[in-house]
């Protein structure tokens, strides 16, 4: 059963089952996918689903494009209304999650005359039980893919491969998660979310030069770190023997959320047990994604309403 009637493709409403890719296309053949992963959430105060921080997705959506060199015809605004139009299409009114692409299509090999195509999926999304339950992770023996290599600034396909293997491995090992260090042995981030630690009372985060997506939900809780708890997050190099000293640590992504760590390597992070201002946190979080508190309305799309 698909869990959901419609997708897009090209801009147009088609059945769930005509949502493919040939095999032959450079999408299919070397992940020339750029993506994004946008959350959207019921909301009970406003009674209507509300799309969060979705103009900063889609402003990170073109420079991913950008940076690929992709050729394309795309805006915000018809992307917003690609986005807007799935969901009302499927009539959702519950917490889910977009996926908006573009990709090379074609059969030969890709060059700049390749066709781009976009594609958007609207699927419901409830907080995964780790949010409430934390994680145990490892640091993996894979190291993070790097700007001159494969960007991680530029949210494309094929650079999962380097969380994937990670994951995989880590999962083996018995860890539920893992983060990945940069190629000069610091902390980057996790196969799908950025990682935070407090510190002696500090909150720490990896610096954007440290091999991470820019990520909005970091961004968000950088802001909300200042205004909801009066504390200021410092953004640079973390070692990996910080971490097993650090007093709280989390990660953090739009679709994963927050979700508090619990031990690395085996070393409990604090007390082992979910941290009081990762807690309180969490709570700012989602007080204003599900728009029950309003600091920032820009941040906020809502579906039915607008
Ligand atoms: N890093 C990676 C590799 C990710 O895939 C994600 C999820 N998009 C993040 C970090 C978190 O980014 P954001 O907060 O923008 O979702």
């Amino acid at each position: 059963m698909p869990p959901v009637k419609y997708v897009s493709m090209d801009g147009k409403i088609v059945p769930y089952d005509q949502g493919t890719v040939h095999v032959m296309s450079p999408a299919f053949r070397y992940g020339a996918v750029v993506f994004e992963g946008i959350r959207f959430y019921w909301s009970d105060s406003r009674k209507d689903l509300l799309l969060f921080r979705l103009r900063e997705h889609l402003v990170r959506m073109l420079f991913s494009m950008k940076i690929m060199r992709f050729d394309h015809d795309l805006t915000v605004a018809r992307m917003e209304a690609g986005i807007l139009e799935v969901i009302r299409r499927n009539e959702l009114r519950e917490t889910g999650h977009i996926r908006l692409f573009a990709y090379v299509d074609g059969e030969g090999e890709q060059s700049s005359q390749s066709p781009i195509r976009w594609a958007i999926t609207a699927i419901p999304m409830p907080r995964r039980a780790r949010v409430d339950s934390g994680v145990r992770c490892g640091i993996s023996s894979w190291q993070r893919i790097n700007d001159n290599a494969m960007p991680p600034r530029a949210k494309v396909a094929a650079n999962y491969n380097n969380g994937r293997m990670a994951m995989v491995q880590g999962k083996l090992d018995g860890f539920d998660n893992v983060i990945l260090l940069t190629q000069h042995g610091h902390i980057s981030e996790s196969p799908g979310s950025c990682f935070f630690m407090i510190r002696n009372g500090i909150p720490v985060t990896p610096a954007v030069t440290d091999s991470i997506l820019e990520s909005i939900t970091r961004e968000t809780l950088i802001q909300l770190f200042a205004e909801g708890l009066g504390m200021k997050v410092v953004e640079r190099s973390i070692d990996r023997t910080e971490v097993y000293c650090a007093e709280e640590a989390f990660f953090c992504g739009s679709g994963q959320e927050v979700v508090p760590i619990l031990s690395v390597d085996h070393h409990a992070v604090g007390t082992g047990a979910i941290g009081e201002t990762t807690r309180k946190l969490q709570k700012l979080y989602f007080d204003v994604v599900t728009g029950a508190s309003s600091p920032h309305p820009e941040w906020i799309t809502p579906v039915y309403a607008k």
